[in-house]
């Protein structure tokens, strides 16, 4: 960054010689701005607030703005000449396809078998399961530091190396089969916390004895935890804090003995859980029972299960996916390979802010673990993430859109409360861009100096590689991210079922709004969806999946496994693709119009209607959603005779469409929905935001309704499309 600021300050020079003559008149005010900052030492052009000032100063006016800002750009960039990646295979083939019958299978161009249909489980023949892996990490980062925490934000980061982790998480591991636990997949054990060091010193302990993990997490609700620890037939399960705990006891079911603390208990919680008749013991005291203990570790085999991922899901229980070991480790190899030329390295820090609960954070996590790199936690505030960046300065991180949003949004905010800024803004988007199709990937440009460093810096300044996932992400934060940040953002998407990933963007391809072909442990096919119209022939359909990363079924419910695995082993994912021209896959749609809201939450359309249509207003109504979007909107039908008879009695004048129109008639049926919908217990983000009254039904004949009177959803989105993009106009 010195260097880059010696660049700076150089360039600066340069620009100001040439720029002289023309502007003498500003020539005071310049050299005020220069004299401040040399007694300021190093703080020259600091942000884009400093950049607006000196060339307001300096340019007086938009084009001299504009002018300068080229000016100086090029003379940094003939003094800081970039040099281009080159993409690992032409971009515009970026997968093999493969002949079966009449569908076409997609494989990866990274693993050479993939043509013999086979696919990746490990890279490297001494690191088969996540046991083997941690184990390989230690040796090849010699003993290098492996789980950062900082104990408060005053505080620095402080670490456990390869070596002390291994040792402590086999003791704990040694602990539990001390405390009555048989070794083997039979015994499954509960994890209740957020991200921290004892949460992988559990999953390791877990693999030392081929014990099973089950996360458990607060979205889920005392209701779905209840039921996994009854599912599982969970013990044990270790529990971070009092809070936890409480929650935990809430709805303990009877299996439930013992709950293994990380942090102090109040004396009321202990009460409680005597009474309830479950044990409550310190992580510390088990690590000590199994250093004395010391009983002989169990490794599991690549076929053994490691863990059991719930998925709340929409509806009903969550689900338990399997994952084995193979499936984990495979999948984070394929990752890495798809990584190209920015595979992962021992030199590693990545940041664990996701939750661990989630597959995406649980694949990054030992991905660094394989290759040696290390992991810092955060402080478990999110608002508060940038904090803990700047003190742990990772290379690598995980991200979700909806924190890619937020930054997105936040530099909006900004910018557009000055044409300065805005047009500053705009020229280093577009020369970023300019750079990025050309394989540039950097952050030291002129542009990162005075526009993006502020983001950078928030991120700890030292990012080499992002991996966005879980939710669809707008094309336009993804150019923003990749510009602003300066590093090689990937975004991949997948699933639980599929242990996180399917396909990922790959080095090189800078163009966004698709996710990349598949990665190396997995093939990929469409399939026609009748019902919705999307037909494989046409390059679209549902995802079905194939590979070493595909689950091995639901735990304990083979039916919703036969509903989603075929015979032929196909895993369908119930999103909906279109192949691009250059092989990489776009999600267009979710079949069964189930989707995910741009903040990750779930949606499904009819279950919402069926309970505003309880409303004596409505006659019919149409919830929509997009996953670019955060919340939901609907067109509603009203109910002409009631809508009529309220109108007389308040004495509004007009002809039933006239009344749809009315601002009166709007917000009462919006509230009476509002209200049906609190008493069904939908949640904030399964309420409309906005409706739109529509006076005529929407019917067979004019091709809003199938033949057995079910709404037909792709034709009501396109016949309403101007009233839903009106309101989402004026909601966002
Ligand atoms: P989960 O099992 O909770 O990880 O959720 C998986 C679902 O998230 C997928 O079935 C998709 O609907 C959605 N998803 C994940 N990644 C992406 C992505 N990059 N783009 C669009 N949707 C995604």
């Amino acid at each position: 960054m010195d260097a880059c600021l010696t660049n700076a300050k150089s360039c600066i020079k340069i620009h100001k010689k040439g720029m002289k003559e023309k502007k003498k008149k500003t020539t005071k005010k310049v050299n005020e701005i220069d004299n401040e900052d040399k007694s300021k030492g190093k703080n020259h052009w600091r942000n884009l607030d400093d950049m607006e000032q000196y060339l307001l100063y300096i340019g007086g006016g938009a084009g001299a703005l504009a002018l300068t800002g080229v000016a100086a750009a090029s003379a940094y960039y003939l003094t800081s000449r970039p040099t281009s990646q080159r993409p690992l295979f032409p971009l515009d083939a970026q997968c093999i396809i493969e002949e079966e019958g009449p569908d076409l299978i997609r494989v990866s161009r990274f693993f050479k078998e993939a043509r013999e249909g086979k696919f990746i489980s490990y890279l490297y023949p001494d690191a088969k399961t996540l046991y083997e892996t941690f184990r390989r990490g230690s040796k090849i980062s010699n003993n290098g530091p492996c789980l950062g925490w900082r104990e408060s934000y005053a505080k620095p980061y402080q670490w456990l190396s390869y070596n002390e982790a291994l040792l402590r998480a086999k003791n704990f591991g040694s602990g539990l089969v001390a405390q009555g636990l048989p070794p083997g997949a039979t015994t499954i054990i509960g994890i209740y916390a957020q991200n921290c060091p004892e949460w992988i010193l559990t999953e390791q302990a877990a693999y030392c004895y081929s014990m099973v993990l089950v996360p458990l997490y607060d979205t889920l609700g005392p209701d779905a935890c209840a039921f996994i620890i009854k599912q599982a037939e969970i013990t044990v399960v270790v529990c971070e804090d009092d809070n936890k705990c409480n929650l935990m006891l809430e709805k303990s079911p009877r299996c439930l003995k013992k709950l293994i603390v990380i942090k102090d208990l109040r004396v009321s919680t202990k009460q409680k859980a005597k009474n309830m008749g479950v044990e409550i013991v310190r992580f510390s005291d088990v690590e000590s029972l199994g250093s004395k203990k010391s009983h002989p570790e169990v490794p599991p085999k690549p076929s053994d299960l490691a863990t059991i991922c719930y998925t709340s899901g929409t509806t009903g229980n969550p689900k338990g996916v399997m994952l084995t070991h193979e499936n984990i480790v495979a999948s984070t190899s394929a990752v890495i390979l798809q990584f190209g030329d920015h595979k992962l390295k021992s030199t590693d820090v990545m940041i664990s802010f996701l939750p661990l609960a989630h597959m995406l954070e649980r694949c990054c996590e030992n991905a660094m673990y394989s290759v040696g790199g290390g992991v810092g936690f955060y402080l478990g505030e999110i608002r508060r993430l940038s904090d803990d960046m700047k003190a742990l300065k990772p290379t690598v991180t995980p991200a979700v859109p909806r924190l890619l949003n937020r930054i997105y949004d936040k530099v909006q905010a900004e910018i557009n409360g000055s044409c300065v800024k805005k047009m500053l803004y705009n020229m280093a988007i577009s020369a970023k861009e300019k750079e990025i199709k050309r394989g540039i990937i950097r952050n030291n440009s002129f542009w990162d100096l005075v526009v993006f460093r502020k983001v950078q810096e928030g991120m700890g300044g030292k990012l080499r590689l992002m991996l966005v996932g879980s939710a669809p992400l707008a094309e336009n934060v993804l150019t923003f991210v990749r510009c602003a940040l300066g590093c090689l953002v990937v975004e991949g998407y997948g699933q639980t079922e599929c242990t996180a990933p399917i396909t990922l963007t790959i080095q090189g391809d800078h163009v966004p709004g698709h996710v990349g072909p598949p990665v190396a442990c997995c093939c990929v096919k469409l399939v026609d969806v009748p019902e919705m119209e999307y037909w494989a022939k046409n390059n679209q359909g549902e995802v079905c999946v194939k590979g070493t990363n595909v689950f091995q079924g639901y735990y304990k419910d083979p039916e919703k496994t036969e509903e989603v695995i075929d015979e032929q082993g196909w895993h369908h994912t119930g999103d909906v693709g279109t192949w691009m021209s250059n092989g990489t896959l776009k999600i267009i749609d979710r079949k069964k119009h189930i989707f995910k809201l741009s903040q990750g939450e779930y949606i499904v359309p009819e279950k919402i209607e069926n309970v505003y249509i309880r409303s004596q207003y409505v006659s019919q109504v149409f919830v929509h959603g997009e996953s670019l979007k955060s919340c939901i909107i609907a067109i509603v039908v009203p109910d002409v005779d009631v809508i009529k008879c309220w109108a007389q009695e308040y004495g509004i004048p007009g002809t039933f469409s006239v009344l749809c129109n009315n601002a009166e008639v709007k917000q009462l049926i919006m509230d009476d929905m509002i209200s049906w919908g609190k008493e069904a217990g939908l949640r904030s983000f399964e309420q409309v935001k906005d409706i739109y009254l529509h006076p005529d039904n929407f019917s067979i004949q004019n091709g809003l309704l199938t033949p057995t009177m079910k709404s037909k959803r792709p034709q009501l989105k396109a016949y309403f499309k101007p009233q839903l993009d009106d309101m989402y106009s004026r909601l966002t």
